[in-house]
């Protein structure tokens, strides 16, 4: 069965434990290859790896760090099928998704910044009495990227792509759930010459190789994003050792739909903003807020779309669902659907897994599935599923359907649907959350800020915002004669 390695100091290694993990196939859910399971020794390797590189990879100049940048990108593009491929198998998403949106994506994160590298400035300030102050703007050292398994290596790239284009070396592990793409990018990185040690891929388990990765002293800075408990475990190690931290968490997204939106585009849209991979985007809308006056042909017009999405093979480019990515999630998924009906929730479609057994696939479908009946402040409404499963509420007013958005512990996304430009503004500006979407989901310039507010996350990825995260500023202040 074929080996997943370890990318120490530019080379493919096996964990020197000799131990591996079973990676499994979702659509089939059996296991199809092995993946690291690295320990403290191979931290060690890639630790020792990235110290050595620093200081020649820090003092290189922004062209030569963003020509690699660059060459990254385009090697990506040309490996763009079998890279879609992988992703698909490995996660469980139609191909047709990977290929259009996460390894294109993956390439313009290492694309974007190449570019914006070359053109991050620092301040300057001058004071009247002959006084200049700017800012110093230096790499930091070793950062641990650690990144979830639903967009595998799209998020991947999002940490790896500005860290090392600031100048600092990286160790990096992909969610040992979805581990093939990084494996790819580390051929990747050997194909375009990236100099030893400046990336380093670690493959293992979260609580085992990532938690040292956070507790070593000499990773200095920390990327993160996944789920809020782990960021919470994640942040109790680092804080005492006053690292510095980005952390990317989990969200329960609201979208309000108002009687006066665009309707066609809205209801288009929204379907894609529930259910697109699965349901598994940090970004997707779990929570439907509806003016009550359309509420019922919003229903009947949104459960029939989801009846027509096609779960199936993600091969079938007609397929518009794959498979959960796990076991695990699966059940924990399908358990979320048995409490929002012992919660009172009523099932409007879906519901169940979808056995695709016949068509020799045995792994972890749900079918797609829409929940009404259910109070704001229940579990289901309140709890991340992370998975194809969305509540409809009604509301009557503005304040009620604010009041609701903002009701939970969670503030990563929003959508707001209206032709109201005032209302829009209002909402945009009292909405607890990162980003607010008007009229529109998943509408991305790389140049934005985004994170979340509250347990979504703390700390803002994108644009020049996350190379000031992995930059430490220095302020430089002169007095001269006049
Ligand atoms: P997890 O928090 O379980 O894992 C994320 C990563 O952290 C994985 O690589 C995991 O490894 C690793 N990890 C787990 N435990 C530790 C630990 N103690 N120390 C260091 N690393 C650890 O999240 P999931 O992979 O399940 O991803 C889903 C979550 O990610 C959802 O909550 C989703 O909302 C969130 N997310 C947030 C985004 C955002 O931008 N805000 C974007 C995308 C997803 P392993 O897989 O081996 O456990």
């Amino acid at each position: 069965m074929f080996k997943i390695r370890n990318y120490i100091n530019g080379e493919l290694l096996p964990p020197l434990s000799n131990s591996y993990i079973d990676n499994y196939e979702p659509a089939r859910g059996e296991v199809y290859s092995l993946i690291p399971r690295s320990s403290s020794e191979d931290l060690k390797l890639a630790i020792d790896a990235a110290k050595e590189a620093f200081p020649k990879w820090a003092a290189t100049s922004k062209e030569v760090r963003s020509d690699f940048m660059r060459k990254i990108s385009e090697r990506i593009d040309e490996r763009l099928e079998e890279l879609a491929k992988a992703e698909s198998k490995d996660n469980g998403k139609p191909l047709s998704l990977a290929m259009k949106v996460d390894i294109p994506r993956a390439s313009k994160n290492f694309n974007f910044f190449s570019s914006a590298i070359k053109h991050f400035e620092s301040e300057s300030h001058f004071m009247e009495e002959g006084v200049l102050n700017y800012t110093l703007r230096s790499p930091i050292g070793i950062a641990a990227c650690i990144s979830p398994w639903n967009l595998p290596l799209y998020l991947f790239s999002w940490k790896i792509a500005p860290a090392i284009a600031a100048g600092n070396c990286v160790i990096a592990k992909p969610s040992e759930i979805t581990p093939m793409t990084a494996y790819l990018l580390s051929e990747i990185c050997q194909e375009v010459g990236l100099p030893k040690g400046v990336l380093n891929i670690l493959h293992g388990y979260g609580h085992e190789i990532g938690k040292e990765m956070v507790a070593h002293d000499d990773i200095s800075i920390i990327s993160f994003t996944g789920g809020t408990k782990t960021g919470e475990d994640i942040a109790s190690i680092a804080a005492p050792k006053f690292k510095k931290l980005s952390l990317e968490l989990g969200g329960k997204n609201a979208s309000m739909i108002f009687s006066d939106c665009n309707y066609e585009k809205m209801l288009k849209t929204t379907l894609r903003s529930v259910f697109a991979n699965q349901g598994q985007i940090c970004l997707c809308t779990s929570r439907l807020l509806v003016q009550r006056d359309i509420y019922e042909k919003f229903k009947a017009d949104f459960v029939k779309g989801v009846k027509g999405l096609k779960v199936g093979d993600p091969n079938d480019p007609n397929t518009d669902q794959g498979a959960v990515v796990s076991e695990q999630h699966f059940k924990k998924v399908l358990s979320y659907i048995d409490l929002a009906q012992q919660e009172g929730g009523t099932v409007l479609c879906g519901g169940k897994a979808k056995d695709l057994s016949s068509e020799g696939k045995n792994g972890w479908f749900i079918e797609p599935t829409v929940i009404e009946g259910l109070d704001h402040s229940c579990r289901t409404n309140q709890e991340e599923i992370f998975g194809p499963v969305v509540t409809i509420q009604p509301f009557d007013k503005e304040e009620e359907a604010l009041e609701l958005a903002n009701s939970t512990k969670y503030g990563l996304a929003s959508v707001v649907w209206t032709e109201n430009l005032s209302r829009a503004q209002r909402l945009a500006t009292s909405l607890h959350s990162g980003i607010c979407w008007i009229n529109c989901w998943l509408v991305r310039d790389l140049r934005t800020p985004f994170g979340g507010v509250k347990q979504s996350g703390v700390g803002r990825e994108g644009g020049f915002e996350v190379l000031k995260f992995f930059t430490e500023p220095k302020n430089v202040c002169i007095q001269f004669d006049r």
